[in-house]
């Protein structure tokens, strides 16, 4: 853990990650001056999946306003840092800020905020998400503006297509097939009449 006099340790979380496999824990230590906060989160990955590297990020935050106190401060951090985090959900080890409860309450927070964005990026569709819609394939927005969609791929073999709503164009890496909309029906009715023969 970093010892430097200006940080302050204040949290630790593990977490899972895609498929769900536990990653490690990450350790968080603070420094605040007026309204400027930095984070360090120290990751630590689990000694059974070593092919996971340790690392260290810095964060920082700026604040409208001087914040009432260093808990406020780090509460608005957390829920922001635990919306960020991706794949799978992290949990509750040990801090001396704050309780597993009131770190379930920011997770929550956290959470509600994901969905927030993802209905806000939601909106954002294009001629392309529809086309999938009308042929079932479960099209997702997968950033927060909703420029980059995912679908699922019309060979039905379990992975994704990624959707641009800005240039229109599709691909599969799997597959090795790309296109626009029209290559998209085309490919979809092609796969259709093979699974008729
Ligand atoms: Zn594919």
């Amino acid at each position: 853990m970093i010892t430097s006099n200006n940080y302050t340790y204040f949290l630790t979380y593990d977490q899972t990650g895609e498929w769900d496999i536990e990653l490690g824990e990450t350790n968080l230590s603070y420094s605040l001056s007026k309204n400027e906060l930095n984070v360090i989160s120290e990751f630590k990955a689990d000694k059974k999946m070593s092919f996971f590297k340790d690392s260290i990020n810095v964060h920082h935050k700026v604040f409208h306003q001087e914040p009432a106190d260093v808990r406020t401060a780090l509460t608005a951090f957390l829920i922001e840092h635990l919306s960020d985090l991706g794949y799978g959900h992290p949990w509750y080890v040990r801090s001396d800020m704050f309780t597993k409860v009131e770190f379930d309450d920011m997770l929550n927070a956290a959470i509600k905020l994901i969905r927030e964005r993802k209905a806000k990026a939601r909106l954002n569709t294009s001629e392309l998400t529809q086309v999938c819609e009308t042929y079932k394939l479960n099209p997702e927005p997968c950033n927060d503006t909703g420029t980059s969609w995912q679908a699922s791929c019309p060979s039905r073999r379990g992975h994704w297509i990624a959707i641009s709503t800005e240039s229109n164009t599709w691909g599969c890496g799997y597959c090795r097939k790309k296109g626009g909309i029209n290559e998209l029906a085309e490919w979809i009715e092609e796969i259709k009449l093979k699974s008729l023969t």
